[in-house]
């Protein structure tokens, strides 16, 4: 019988999703008839901008016509995308990102998780604790760690994001090879300051480490001294790899696109010492892998960087954010100290004691689904984390809600 890949065999089942969708299942069947407003989602709920939808429509016009039509794209990306990329993104902020340095693709889920097929075998990596599980589970698939055990995978270096530090990790004392770091975080809501993010990319610099740089949220910053690019640090062109998503941005979520950026003068070596540049690595591994990202999602991409969808981009983002922003004062008025929700469309509550306990609290007595903190990492436990993706409505019911039952306690 043929074999398969026994690191599939380490994976810890991450049941997160699944077991809060059996438990608001069994509540439900219990409760027939009672309102569930669920919190815990990150899937967006709005529909796409206007000038997305229209240009969406235009590239599928587009492909009606044999004088128009489109076949294979390149690999990156059409150039269109590339360069509205480039500038609107990184050079009118003043980082250095030209449009050969962008491969567009089907989101970052992907991109996060293929990326490692470039790293040896054994590299040492840095994940931090709680994290979004794409990052720990290729890797683990790939053999890149030992046993888990007791919450964490052996051969993994955990970076602790706990209130002390605000959640978000300082470099290790020991040297890695690579680091994945996620700004505004998922599931945290927390942001990374300039002084910050510059004391990674000395560290990086310094250990020739590679930042994984994952900014899936950045369209979610809005005070100006926040970096919404780790290009913006001096330096990171040198150490990082930027990804990007159109997912939350625009509500490409059921759409799929997104980006990579892979700086040319970003260098590692292979066993022999040999250097080489990762952006062509990338660029074989796409052409060998991949084929494009849909000439009518490219187009509706491009159109988020148009005149109206940048402002209904800004739109959008602002209705999320007021849901956030309402949902964090009701959080702290309650007494539960909470970061995120400002910059971010995630709030991460410290309620204390046990995660899971704190959920089925919530359910039963208010109805409202949240996500448990320990799904995301031991350093999750005591937390929960709260959503903004969802309806007005449901976001002032749930806040109505949660007074009682945090009244109560
Ligand atoms: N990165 C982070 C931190 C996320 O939270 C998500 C989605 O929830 C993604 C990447 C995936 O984005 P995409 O939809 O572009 O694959």
């Amino acid at each position: 019988m043929f074999q398969i890949n026994d690191n599939f065999g380490k994976i810890a089942g991450n049941y997160l999703f699944a077991e809060v969708a059996r438990r608001v299942t069994s509540f439900q069947d219990k409760n027939p008839g009672r309102r569930v407003i669920k919190m815990g989602i990150g899937d967006v709920t709005e529909p796409l901008p206007a000038a997305c939808i229209k240009a969406f429509h235009d590239g599928v016009t587009d492909m009606a016509a044999r004088e128009t039509f489109m076949g294979y794209g390149p690999y990156e990306g059409y150039a269109f995308l590339r360069e509205a990329i480039a500038r609107n993104d990184f050079q009118d902020r003043g980082a250095d990102v030209s449009p050969d340095e962008i491969f567009v693709s089907d989101g970052a889920k992907c991109d996060t998780g293929s990326i490692q097929e470039l790293f040896s075998h054994n590299l040492k990596i840095a994940i931090p604790d709680p994290v979004y599980p794409v990052y720990v589970d290729s890797n683990v698939m790939a053999g890149r760690t030992g046993a888990f055990r007791d919450g964490r995978y052996e051969g993994l270096t955990y970076l602790d994001c706990t209130p002390e530090n605000g959640y978000v990790p300082a470099p290790p004392k020991e040297a890695v090879d690579a680091v994945y770091l996620c700004f505004p975080n998922n599931p945290t809501g927390a942001t990374a300051t300039r002084a910050q993010l510059e004391a990674w990319v000395k560290y990086a610099l310094a250990n020739k480490a590679l930042i994984l740089f994952d900014a899936a949220y950045e369209a979610f910053v809005r005070d100006p001294a926040l970096p919404r690019s780790i290009y913006e640090i001096p330096g990171a062109r040198e150490c990082a790899i930027e990804f990007r998503s159109f997912s939350k941005t625009a509500g490409f979520t059921g759409v799929r696109c997104g980006f990579a950026v892979i700086p040319k003068c970003l260098k590692a070596a292979d066993s022999s010492g040999k250097v080489t540049a990762l952006h062509g690595l990338w660029m074989r591994r796409q052409a060998t892998r991949f084929n494009g990202v849909s000439y009518p999602v490219q187009r509706a991409a491009a159109a988020v960087y148009s005149k109206d969808g940048k402002a209904q981009v800004k739109n959008l983002i602002d209705f999320y954010l007021e849901n956030a922003r309402l949902f964090r004062e009701a959080i702290l008025a309650a007494g539960i100290p909470c970061v995120g929700g400002d910059n971010s469309p995630y709030l991460w509550a410290h309620v204390g004691g046990d995660s899971w306990a704190f959920f089925d609290r919530l359910l039963s007595e208010a109805g409202i689904v949240c996500t448990p903190g320990s799904g995301f990492g031991r350093c999750g436990e005591g937390h929960v984390r709260f959503s903004a993706f969802n309806s007005r409505q449901n976001v002032l019911d749930a806040i109505a809600l949660l007074k009682g039952v945090l009244k109560k306690g």
